[in-house]
């Protein structure tokens, strides 16, 4: 819960119609600010020219303005661009954005399916054929600074948690990807794999879902929005009923043994395999959609085929589909990837097994800005541009 008031930035239009009401402003002025905000990522009141100067001035007085500063962007070899923004207190967090050129079976096309556990795409591709083609831009924004999960394989478990984000922060990062999007470029899929658990934050998690997907404002749809869980059980309920099941889940899930698994994940000591895989059970998941298993391959560590077997038997009669990601190296952990071979050896056993297995290419990796590589510190960018 934050006990501090709620930002501007993060009212929804309701909450907007009702301050505004009780000032006496016409009915049509809530919906006027939430599209300067949302739709037209104006965060300034001095330029949100419709409104009359007053209320622009009542704005400002209440804390109306950019929440986030972008510090540097950090471009890789492939296109990745990863944003260093810093917030009003100081602390820094980071957002990637993912392009990936469109059409079907492309390879660019198949990580970011891979990435944006979008269930879906050649439907909307086939409505699409024709079309000319476009960018589309996956967007993986961060939700805590640091995390108090404290998975050994991940920089931000490492650092530990600083804070939550509000959801103005959370969300305040679209509103800046999408401004910095390129020409050709659209924002398809937002996913919360950045630093930070989203359900251990769960109330600024599921306003900035509002605030993500209301349709006067970013209207991404629910489907393209996926939440990364390393697994907190009771969150995962309150998601599907609040959200009835749209929005798309993925479970950081690692090892398909509670012994592995809690070596590798605390939090499996409080939330053991068993009820974590009914929790995806009673999941309210819409027909045809599936959730995304996330598996890090951790040389030594879970990387094993009899690990693959145990988790085909595991995942029997759950409507997945299984990303493998070999670990990305971090400087404060000795744990790594396994070699090419264990990785298709890993994923052979589940495609066997007839599951979807993708294995995950690491993305952006010359600027650490591969997801969960996410870090407190700005890495040593190879390319270093200003933003403008
Ligand atoms: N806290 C959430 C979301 C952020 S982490 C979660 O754990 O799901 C996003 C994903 O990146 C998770 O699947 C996480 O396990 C993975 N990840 C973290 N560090 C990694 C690393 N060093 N290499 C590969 N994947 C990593
Ligand atoms: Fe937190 Fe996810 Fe990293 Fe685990 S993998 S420490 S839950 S951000």
């Amino acid at each position: 819960m934050r006990s501090t008031p709620l930002h501007p930035v993060a009212r929804l239009p309701e909450e907007w119609s009702a301050s505004l009401a009780s000032r006496g402003e016409r009915s049509f002025t809530a919906k006027q600010v939430f599209h300067w905000i949302h739709r037209r990522g104006v965060l300034d009141p001095a330029a949100m020219t419709n409104l009359p100067a007053r209320l622009r001035e009542h704005l400002a007085a209440e804390g109306l303005g950019e929440v986030l500063t972008p510090e540097r962007v950090h471009r890789s070899e492939d296109g990745t661009r990863k944003l260093l923004l810093r917030l009003h207190d100081g602390a820094t967090i980071e957002t990637v954005l993912l392009p990936s050129v469109s059409g079907p079976g492309s390879q660019a096309q198949i990580d970011a399916d891979a990435a944006a556990a979008s269930d879906d795409e050649d439907e909307d591709d086939a409505a699409d054929a024709g079309a000319t083609p476009r960018v589309r831009v996956t967007q993986c924004i961060s939700t805590q600074v640091g995390c108090a999960m404290g998975c050994g394989f991940c920089a931000s478990g490492v650092a530990g948690l600083k804070r939550h984000l509000g959801a103005e922060e959370i969300a305040g990062q679209v509103l800046l990807g999408r401004a910095m999007l390129e020409e050709g470029e659209e924002l398809r899929n937002v996913v919360y794999m950045g630093m930070g658990e989203p359900l251990h934050n769960y109330e600024a998690t599921a306003r900035s879902l509002r605030l993500l997907t209301h349709p006067e404002g970013i209207n991404l749809s629910t489907r393209r929005v996926t939440v990364s869980t390393s697994g907190l059980v009771p969150e995962i309920a309150r998601l599907g009923e609040d959200f009835g099941g749209q929005i798309a889940l993925a479970i950081s899930l690692h090892a398909a043994d509670d012994e592995t698994r809690s070596a590798l994940m605390p939090i499996n000591r409080k939330y053991p395999l068993e009820e974590l895989l009914a929790a995806l059970r009673a999941y309210p998941l819409p027909r045809r959609r599936r959730i995304t298993i996330e598996y890090t391959l951790v040389a030594g560590q879970n990387d094993d085929p009899a690990e693959a077997r145990r988790l085909a038997k595991l995942l029997r009669g759950i409507p997945v589909k299984i990303n493998l990601i070999p670990m990305n190296p971090i400087e404060a952990s000795s744990l790594g990837p396994p070699g090419l071979e264990r990785v298709a050896a890993f994923q052979e056993v589940l495609t066997q097994a007839g599951y979807s297995c993708f294995v995950r290419r690491r993305r952006g990796d010359d600027v650490s800005a591969a997801c969960g590589q996410l870090v407190l510190l700005g890495a040593k960018p190879k390319v270093r541009r200003a933003l403008g």
